[in-house]
């Protein structure tokens, strides 16, 4: 399940900005600690209405705060358990600077 669709975006500097804004705000709220477990420290933003080619333009899906969820690793994997069938299946992860890479798969 590669997301072809979502690579501008998540290059986009739109959505730096928003996730540079949000992980800001969750450093405010509770020293950015992951939003599922809060046991251990946030490691990747990720969209609760999940991306699709229909809403990829749409900023009230893709860069609005309310869909967003600052994750660590372990529960990012976890949400996205549904799908996980291909051995294809990419994700994106992020280095500090912002940059976009693609994880290993699992
Ligand atoms: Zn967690």
């Amino acid at each position: 399940m590669a997301r072809e669709f979502a690579k501008a975006f998540y290059n986009s500097k739109q959505w730096k900005e928003c996730r540079r804004a949000y992980i800001a705000q969750r450093m405010a709220a509770d020293g950015g600690m992951c939003e599922t477990c809060h046991e251990v420290p946030g490691y990747i933003v990720h969209h609760k209405i999940e991306l699709s080619p229909e809403n990829i333009n749409d900023p009230e899906i893709t860069l609005n705060f309310s869909n967003l969820k600052y994750d660590c690793h372990v529960c990012h994997q976890k949400e996205n358990k549904g799908e996980m069938e291909g051995v294809h299946f990419v994700q994106y992860g992020f280095t500090e600077e912002g940059e976009v890479y693609v994880l290993p798969p699992v």
